[in-house]
C-alpha cells in the first residue's frame, strides 16, 4: 500500500465523502457539509461549524435571511426556491 500524507488524505476524504467530516459545534451531529461551505453565525469563525437545523435556529440566519432579501429583492419563497434548487 502507498503511503499517503495526511493532507492527501483530507483531501481524499472531502472529495470522496463530502459532509462526513463535520460535526456541528451545537449538537455533535454531522453538518453535512465539507470544509469550503461550512456554516458559521460570526464571520470570525467562532460560532460553528453548524449545521443547518442549529443554524436555522440562530437568530445571525434570519437576519442574514432578511439582508439577502433586502438585497436581492426576493420574497421569502423565492428564497426558499432557489436555495433548494441550488443544494448539492
Ligand atoms: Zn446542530
Amino acid at each position: 500500500m502507498i503511503a499517503i500524507h495526511q493532507h492527501e488524505h483530507e483531501a481524499i476524504n472531502a472529495r470522496e465523502y463530502p459532509g462526513t467530516r463535520q460535526l456541528c459545534s451545537e449538537c455533535d451531529d454531522p453538518t453535512g457539509r465539507c470544509e469550503e461551505d461550512s456554516i458559521y453565525a460570526d464571520d470570525d469563525c467562532e460560532i460553528g461549524p453548524l449545521c443547518e437545523e442549529c443554524w436555522h435556529d440562530r437568530p445571525e440566519y434570519h437576519q442574514a435571511e432578511q439582508e439577502y432579501i433586502a438585497t436581492n429583492k426576493f420574497t421569502i419563497n423565492q428564497y426558499h426556491g432557489i436555495s433548494n434548487n441550488t443544494r448539492k
